[in-house]
C-alpha cells in the first residue's frame, strides 16, 4: 500500500451539484460514436454516410494499426460523419435501426483467459481503445507492454461522479477486471481510493492483486498521471496505461456475456440547469435526451467538467471518456478561450476577492474570465498549484518558442492535463491549452 499527497492541488468550490439518485436511460434513436476523444489515433472510415451497418462492424479505424477499430454498438444507419477543421472526425451519428442488446463476441471465461486472447479480445470488440497510455493520454499500443496500468477509484474533477457511490455494488466485477488488467502488464496494477475508509465501498481496499494507493482527496489526486509521476515515475521510453473503473467494468460485462456494454453512470449537473442527477445511460447519448426539455439557451454545454471539459453544441452526444454533462450559465463580458473555464463569481484562489473570506461556500459560476489576456507578471500562482513539480511559467514560454529539449526539461511529459495553473492565473495566460498543443506536437513529430 502507497499512500499519496502532493505539493499543489486545489479544490474548485462550485456549485450545481447532483442529486445522488440515478436514472436510467436506454438508447436513443440517435446515438453517437466519438472520434475527437480518442486522442493519438488517425481515424480511417469503414462506413460512409447513408450506409447500413451492423452491431459488431468496423465504424473506423487506426491508420497507423488497422486491428485498432471502432465498432458500431447497434443494428443501424451512419446518418451523420460530423468533422471540424481540416476534416477532423469529431464522431459518428447513427440511427439506431434495433435497440436490443447486441452479441458481439462469444463468452469468455475471465478467469482462464490468456494474455494474447485477451488483447484480440478488446480489439475486437473495440473496447481496446478504453486502455490509455501514459504518457500523452493516447489509445495504448497493443504491441507495447506498459510498466504499470493504473486504476482511479477517485474522479474529484469538479461535478463529476462520486465513485465510492457508483462503484458500490461492483467491488467483485471491479476485482475480476484487475486480473484481466494483470494479465497484461509485468508490473503493478495500481488502484487508487479516496483516504476516508468510510466513504469508500466495502471490499474495494481488499481487492487482491492490486498494489493499493489511498490518495489524498484534494483535486486532481485521482488523476492517473498524477499517480504515476508520485507513485511509480515513467523513464525513458516507459509508458504506463490506465482504465477508468467503469470502463474496467464494461470490458467484465462485455467479455463475460459477449453482449457489448456501452452503459456508464454520469453526471448530469451544473448551475444552467434544474434537474441535476445521476442518469445510466449509454455513451454517446444525445443531449436532447439527457437535458430533456430543459433549456440551453445562453448556456455552455461540455462533455467533462469545466477544467478539462470540451464544449458541446445542443445537438451533441455525451463524450467518450468524460462522465459528465455540465450546463454553465454563459458570461458575455468576453468570448471564451479555447476551452471553459468558469471565472465571475469565482471564489479568489489569489484571494483578491471578498469570497476569500467564506471557506466552505459553493459558488454558482459562469463562463466569463473577467478580463484580457495579459503578460505574465510572474505572481507563482501556477508553479504553487502545479501538481507535479512543473514550472508552467516557464513551460509555456518555451512551448510557445517551440523549444521541443526545454518542454521536455521542463517537465512536460508529466503535466496531468488538470487546468489548475490556467485556472488560478490571474493575467488569463491558457497555460494548459498552450501546453497541451505543445504535447500534442511533439507526439505527432514523434520527439521523444
Ligand atoms: S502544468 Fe498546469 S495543467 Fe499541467 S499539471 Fe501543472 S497545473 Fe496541471
Ligand atoms: S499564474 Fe500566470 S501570471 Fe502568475 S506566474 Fe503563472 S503564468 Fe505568470
Amino acid at each position: 500500500m502507497t499512500n499519496l499527497d502532493f505539493s499543489g492541488g486545489y479544490d474548485l468550490p462550485i456549485a450545481g451539484r447532483p442529486v445522488k439518485t440515478v436514472e436510467t436511460i436506454g438508447v436513443s434513436n440517435t446515438m453517437s460514436v466519438s472520434a475527437i476523444d480518442l486522442h493519438g489515433l488517425k481515424p480511417i472510415m469503414d462506413k460512409q454516410e447513408g450506409e447500413e451497418v451492423r452491431a459488431g462492424e468496423a465504424l473506423f479505424h487506426d491508420k497507423n494499426d488497422a486491428r485498432i477499430k471502432i465498432i458500431s454498438p447497434y443494428n443501424a444507419v451512419v446518418k451523420e460523419i460530423r468533422r471540424a477543421e481540416r476534416r477532423l472526425l469529431i464522431e459518428v451519428v447513427l440511427e439506431v435501426k434495433d435497440k436490443t442488446p447486441n452479441k458481439v463476441i462469444e463468452p469468455v471465461n475471465l478467469e482462464k483467459i490468456k494474455e494474447e486472447e485477451l488483447v484480440q479480445a478488446l480489439l475486437k470488440t473495440g473496447l481496446w481503445r478504453l486502455i490509455r497510455q501514459l504518457p500523452f493520454n493516447i489509445v495504448a499500443d497493443p504491441e507495447k507492454r506498459p510498466k504499470d496500468i493504473y486504476v482511479s477509484c477517485i474522479d474529484n474533477e469538479p461535478l463529476y461522479p462520486d465513485l465510492n457511490f457508483v462503484l458500490k455494488d461492483r467491488i467483485k466485477d471491479l476485482a475480476l477486471g484487475v486480473q484481466l488488467m494483470k494479465k497484461l502488464t509485468r508490473g503493478q496494477v495500481f488502484l487508487a481510493s479516496a483516504p476516508s475508509e468510510s466513504e469508500i465501498p466495502a471490499g474495494l481496499r481488499e481487492i487482491p492483486g492490486a498494489h493499493h494507493i489511498h490518495a489524498v482527496s484534494r483535486y486532481p489526486s485521482g488523476n492517473p498521471q498524477l499517480q504515476c509521476y508520485w507513485v511509480s515515475p515513467l523513464r525513458k521510453n516507459d509508458v504506463a496505461w490506465h482504465v477508468n473503473p467503469q470502463d474496467l467494468l464494461a470490458i467484465v460485462d462485455t467479455l463475460r456475456s459477449g453482449i457489448l456494454c456501452e452503459d456508464r453512470v454520469i453526471t448530469v449537473c451544473g448551475t444552467g440547469i434544474s434537474n441535476r442527477r445521476y442518469v445510466k445511460a449509454p455513451l454517446g447519448s444525445p443531449l436532447s435526451t439527457l437535458l430533456g426539455k430543459e433549456s440551453t439557451d445562453g448556456m455552455r454545454i461540455l462533455a467533462g467538467g469545466v477544467l478539462t471539459g470540451r464544449q458541446l453544441k445542443a445537438d451533441g452526444f455525451s463524450g467518450l471518456y468524460q462522465h459528465s454533462v455540465q450546463v454553465l450559465p454563459e458570461g458575455y463580458e468576453r468570448e471564451f478561450l479555447r476551452f471553459m473555464r468558469p471565472g465571475s463569481d469565482k471564489p479568489s484562489y489569489s484571494r483578491v476577492f471578498l469570497s476569500s473570506l467564506f471557506g466552505g461556500s459553493e459558488y454558482a459560476m459562469n463562463t466569463s474570465i473577467n478580463g484580457e489576456e495579459r503578460a505574465c507578471v510572474q505572481c507563482g500562482a501556477c508553479e504553487e498549484v502545479c501538481p507535479t513539480e512543473i514550472l508552467p511559467q516557464f513551460l509555456f514560454k518555451a512551448a510557445l518558442a517551440n523549444d521541443v529539449e526545454a518542454v521536455q526539461e521542463l517537465g512536460i511529459l508529466d503535466c496531468s492535463n488538470c487546468g489548475l495553473c490556467t485556472y488560478v492565473c490571474p493575467s488569463k495566460i491558457d497555460l494548459d491549452g498552450i501546453i497541451k498543443t505543445s504535447a500534442n506536437e511533439i507526439l505527432k513529430e514523434g520527439l521523444v
